[in-house]
Formats: C-alpha cells, structure tokens, sequence
C-alpha cells in the first residue's frame, strides 16, 4: 500500500502511545485530539490497537476490561471505541479495532495456505507490516487518522506495534506522522511531592524503539505544577510547550478544551497546515449544562452485578447523563447489588434500569426488580437482558411461576426466553452472538414510535437468547405488549407497559448509539417520564 493523498494533501496520522500504566486515558486523549482537528473542519477516522493475543474483545470478562463496546458492523471492541464514538459523533467499523491475535490468525492461516512462498514469516516485516496495512486500511479517506496503541510501551506484546508505527514514518513520511505520548506521574503522599522518574524511564522505553515524541501529555491525579511540565520537557527533549498538563478532570468532557488551550494545539496547526480556528463552544456548554445547579434532581437505580468496575456499564452511564443534560435535570445513580437487591432498594429510586448480562448471577434479583416496576408504576428501562427479565417477570405474574430463560435454567418448562435458531452449542464460543445493527419496525402509536417519532428503526445488538413467542399470550396477561420486532415479525425488539408512566424494553443495544450532543431518545424518554412523575 502507498501513502495516501486526499484533496491534493497528504494523509496525516496520529499516533497514541502511552508509559508508566495503561488506563491513563489514552483513548480520552486521542478522542479529544479528535475533536479538536473536527473542530477546524477536518475529517477524523479513529482506531485502537491491542496487542493483547485475543481476536476480539468479546470473550474477555468486563469485570478487568470493562464494557464491550460493539460496533455497527458487528465487531466486539473496547470500550475506547465508544469513547471514540461519543467524542466525534461518528459510527465506526471493526477496521476501527485492530488486535494482535487477528492479524496473527490471518497471519497463520495465510501461511497455511501457502501465500508467503516458502519463505520465513516473521513478526518483522510479516506482522509489522499487517498492522501498518491494517492502519492505511482504517484509514480510509479521513484527513487525519488517529491510532491509539493499547497497553504500555515496553510490554512483549507491544513491541510489534511500536516498531510498527515507528516504521510507517518511513511508508508515509515523518511530516505526515504525529507521535503523542502519554504517562503518568504519580504524588507521593508521604514527601508530597509528585515523582517524574518513571516518566523520564517511559519516555526514554519509546526512544530506545526509535521514536521521539512530538507531544507528551502527562497525566496527574491532582493539578501538578508547572515545573513538572519543565522536568518531563528537559528529560525527553519535548518542547516545554508540547508538553499538556492533564489532571484528572470532574468530566472527561473537558479534555477537548484542556488540550485546545495548551502547546498541543499549535502543534496540530503546524502539523495539519490548518490554521482555521477551532469552533469548540459545543464542548464549553456541554460542561456549562453538566455543572448547571439543577431544580430537580432524580435517582435513577442501576440494578448490576459488576459494582467494582464503572467502566463495566460505561454507555449506559454515558447515555443517562446526556439524557439527563437534554431533559435538564441532576443525575443520582443507586447501584443496585443484583444479587442482594430488596423491594425497599427499588423503591428508594425513581426509576430503574436494568442493563445487559450474561449468566445467571443476579437474575432473580433482576427479575424481582422488573416485577416491583410492574406492579409500582416505576419508570423502567431495559437494554437487552432487561427485556427478557421483564419478559420472565410478565409471564410469572400470569401464573407461569417456572417461567425463565434457557440460559439460566436449561430445562425450564416455560421457556419463554430461549435461543435463537442456529445457536445451540455456541454457548462459550467468541463472536457468535448476534451482533450489530439490525433494523426492527415498531407499531404505530406505542411509546417507543413516539420517541424515535418514526417506526423503522435500527440498533445495535449482542445477544443470543430471543422472546419464545408461544408464550405471547401470558406475557401480555402479565401487563406487556410486543411493540417492536424484526421486519419479518419473527423476533420480538420491544416490549412496553402500556398503562404504565413508562415502561420500555429492548432486545437491543440502544446506549451504543447515545450521544453527548445527540442523546438517545429512549433514554431522553425514561428521563422526561421520570421528571414528569415526579411534579
Ligand atoms: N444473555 C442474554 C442473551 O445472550 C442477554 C445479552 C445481553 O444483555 N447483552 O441473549
């Protein structure tokens, strides 16, 4: 592949790196990058990078990693991409997530196959050349791309990436590659002071690979002085004014701004050519309504069985919040323990939410709190497993007491969740659910085609299990109604409570495609229901 030109200009990429420790917030840092350079009228493309050996991130336990994020294609991804999504208001693709353990099966089976004509394969130039043919392809026709590299620099398994990137100057032309690198600094409590050293050791692991930043963000949990900035410049050789101080913030909406306001942003001038002057008043008002002092505050209850790990349910809170900014009222969010939860913790919200999960951990709880919604008028909102637990609890209240899903007792007599054609015995095989976008048409006149104010809808999707239709009848003793399916009416998308103050479930994802400047009308209508309720 060669070097791409768009509009007579030469493609420009960004690279994302990181040091000390992942987690500092690589993915926010490139994200805001991101919005910075659309800011100026620039088109972005954005992809993560993990060197990890999985093929997708769809196997791995959101209790380390955190939400699977998945795409509209259909690619079970980290969660960066969604924060990617939510930053750029863009959808993208599984080009977006590049991991180690794909390109390493394609690498393998190619050469099964025979494609390498008796030569060596070799992780240099075989898969550093895979992973740079894997950015051009992400690519596409952006003016500027940005790469995120997963994981820390030094790690075994990144060694590829990084020598890959530090390559690809070569293939495009430094001029047309940014290097940023992120590390952290920790304070030391007892001397109170922060400490530079394993920085300066971060920063020195990526110049003994062969590539000296252009830009360092340093991550601090409190504000650090200006004279770390100065040590960290004078260790790396950065300039002091490439060099962005990034504190821990009260809203990662912030970032964009902080990063506009510091020597970052001339370079991106410098290195992009564009000297249109970034329109970021969209971010300024979005913390403006964020830290508004709201009249009413409402509690909504998350009823999860992953409570050590926010970043497990990251969409959900994110779609909440932007609904809660839309509808211009304070957010309180009760985690629910699924597995310990009593109807007090239920009535003690003002609405509740029951995300998506696998496994029977938690569920009665979850089917409890589907039933209290029910029988109370308690604003609900259910996203993929939250359907079928309203589902379950529906049938139970029109007497079905065994009713239940396959995937939480096998031999139930009352099926009323159970799989999908096609899916037995894929049980705990990857990428195998279904997954992605798919459209469904809702029935005119119910809640849910209020909201999206039209009745042919698409979302994305991650599940395997569907609503047994032979049990219709029950469920709608139980105070459900089907108001959504597939458009060949096979599979059931939506269900609602019709005389409840709101009421709504999906088989879907809808938290995928909320937006902080675009909140996603199911969650804008929980919000409202539960505001109006409450007067
Ligand atoms: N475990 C359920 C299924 O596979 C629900 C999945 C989910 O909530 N994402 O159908």
């Amino acid at each position: 592949m060669e070097d791409k030109t768009v509009m007579g200009k030469k493609q420009k990429y960004i690279f994302v790196t990181g040091g000390v420790l992942s987690g500092v917030g690589k993915g926010i840092t490139a994200a805001s990058i991101g919005a910075i350079l659309q800011a100026k009228g620039m088109s972005v493309s954005i992809q993560k990078c993990d060197p990890y050996l999985n093929v997708d991130a769809g196997l791995l336990n959101p209790k380390e990693h955190g939400e699977c994020f998945v795409t509209k294609d259909g690619a079970e991804t980290d969660l960066d991409l969604g924060h990617y999504e939510r930053f750029l208001g863009i959808e993208v693709t599984q080009k977006s997530a590049t991991l180690a353990g794909k390109l390493l099966a394609d690498l393998i089976a190619d050469e099964r196959a025979g494609k390498f004509g008796g030569h060596t394969v070799q992780l240099v130039p075989h898969l550093t050349g895979a992973i740079q043919n894997a950015i051009q392809s992400a690519a596409g026709d952006s003016d500027v791309h940005i790469v995120e590299i997963g994981g820390t620099v030094g790690d075994y398994e990144g060694l590829s990436f990084i020598e890959a990137i530090r390559e690809f100057a070569g293939r495009v032309g430094r001029e047309n590659c940014l290097y940023v690198h992120v590390v952290y600094v920790p304070f030391i409590g007892t001397s109170k002071e922060f400490k530079t050293k394993p920085a300066q050791n971060a920063l020195n692991d990526l110049r003994g690979f062969g590539i000296v930043p252009d830009c360092v963000g340093v991550r601090t949990d409190d504000p650090a002085p200006e004279s770390i900035g100065n040590k960290i410049s004078q260790f790396s050789g950065v300039a002091r004014d490439s060099v962005v101080l990034l504190p821990n913030v009260d809203t990662v909406y912030r970032v964009p701004l902080t990063i506009a306001k510091s020597g970052i942003y001339d370079v991106l001038v410098r290195f992009t050519g564009n000297k249109k002057e970034a329109d970021l008043s969209k971010w300024s008002e979005i913390i403006a309504s964020q830290s508004a002092n709201y009249a009413e505050n409402i509690t909504v209850g998350l009823v999860a069985k992953y409570m050590d790990n926010e970043d497990t349910y990251i969409s959900v809170l994110e779609a909440l919040k932007a609904a809660a900014w839309q509808v211009g009222v304070g957010l309180k969010i009760k985690w629910i323990n699924a597995e310990l939860a009593q109807p007090v913790d239920f009535d003690s919200v003002d609405g509740l939410l029951i995300p998506g999960g696998f496994g029977p951990r938690g569920i009665e709880g979850k089917i409890a709190a589907a039933d209290y919604a029910l029988s109370h008028n308690k604003p609900y909102l259910g996203l993929c497993l939250g359907l079928q637990v309203a589902v379950i609890a529906a049938a139970r209240r029109a007497g079905l007491s065994a009713a239940n899903s396959t995937e939480f007792q096998i031999d139930t007599p009352e099926d009323v969740i159970y799989l999908m054609d096609g899916q037995a015995g894929k049980e705990s095989t990857g990428g195998t659910l279904r997954l992605g976008d798919y459209p469904a048409k809702l029935k005119a006149e119910s809640a849910v085609s209020k909201l999206y104010g039209k009745t042919n809808i698409v979302e994305r999707h991650r599940h395997r299990y569907e609503v047994n239709k032979k049990f219709i009848k029950q469920i709608e003793d139980g105070g459900l109604v089907v108001s959504g399916t597939s458009p060949d009416g096979k599979l059931v998308e939506f269900v609602e409570a019709p005389k409840a103050s709101f009421f709504v479930a999906t088989q879907a994802h809808p938290e995928f495609k909320s937006r902080p400047f675009a909140a996603h009308p199911l969650f804008v209508g929980f919000m409202q229901a539960i505001k109006d309720k409450s007067k």
